[in-house]
């Protein structure tokens, strides 16, 4: 039987202008439509931006059982943010999150997996905010944001959260984030077969997927933070996501990531130190953040 996986959804309105059609709580509440049919509580990270603007969202997934975490406040790629901004925004959606959810909070996820050598002062921050995990690392090269040579099963930043890095499946030479949105997407479902069959046991699998990619109607954005050739792939093969999730939610599906957190708090797992980042290849070096610059 394959390794189970979680299931999480990053709830975000890309829109880049206001007077856009709004399609963000219409098409989470197609994704959150799926989940209760299947029976799975998955974890929902929202943004603390879009909690505020329509606080319905952040209800419904509570009452239906999830796991609400933060998706940041407004979206913005960590290393963009100095440390005050940061630290306030994270506090501020996290504690609005809480109210919303009456649930506490514990999990992080950083847009666009932005937690990267170059932001690793946000990791105390994460913790002082009082997140006791995060899901915000890709540990290979990646043409966004990714941190080559972290470990690939959950380890704990010293003195810090637990952290879930991406699941990634090596095919030749390229290291790929096969469980993730754009992945899910575009790659036949055989990448996520082989993904799943040669995942180590003492990996923490997740899935995760966004509210827009469900939607066909949408037309096509250019969105911040990831230029022209990134927002054109954001914008692929949408018709076939509900289909993708859909096999995914029929196969192995683990409890959200608060709970796998909760049962791994008092596990011996690696510890990392933020601020000694493991040493670059020359690829790694070549292929992150090439696409972030176009
Ligand atoms: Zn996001």
């Amino acid at each position: 039987m394959a390794p189970a996986v979680t299931v999480t959804l990053d709830v975000e309105d890309l829109r880049p202008a206001h007077d856009l059609p709004e399609r963000v709580v219409a098409m989470t509440d197609l994704v959150l439509d799926m989940l209760a049919d299947a029976g799975v509580r998955a974890s929902i990270f929202v943004v603390g931006e879009l909690a505020e603007r329509r606080p319905g969202l952040v209800r419904r997934a509570a009452k239906d059982g999830h796991e609400i975490g933060l998706h940041s406040w407004a979206h913005v790629p960590i290393p963009t943010q100095g440390p005050d901004g940061f630290l306030a925004d994270i506090s501020r959606g996290r504690a609005l999150l809480q109210d919303l959810s009456g649930q506490e909070v514990t999990g992080y996820r950083a847009p666009m997996m932005s937690l990267v050598p170059a932001s690793a002062w946000a990791v105390p921050l994460i913790a002082e905010a009082g997140f006791t995990y995060s899901s915000s690392v890709l540990p290979g090269p990646s043409p966004l944001y990714g941190w080559p040579g972290l470990p690939r099963r959950p380890f704990r930043w010293s003195g810090g959260p637990i952290e879930f890095p991406c699941p990634m499946v090596r095919l030749g030479l390229i290291d790929l984030p096969y469980l993730g949105g754009t992945y899910l997407r575009l790659l036949p479902a055989a990448v996520r077969r082989i993904g799943l069959r040669r995942a180590a046991r003492d990996e923490a699998l997740w899935a995760y997927c966004h509210p827009w990619e469900f939607d066909t109607e949408e037309a096509f954005h250019q969105h911040d933070h990831i230029g022209t050739l990134a927002s054109r792939i954001a914008w692929l093969g949408r018709s076939r996501m509900g289909r993708q999730l859909g096999r995914l939610l029929r196969e192995s599906v683990a409890p959200p990531l608060g709970e796998v957190a909760d049962d791994l708090a008092g596990d011996d797992l690696p510890v990392v130190d933020p601020n000694r980042p493991p040493e670059l290849g020359w690829v790694a070096r070549w292929a992150n953040g090439r696409l972030r610059q176009r």
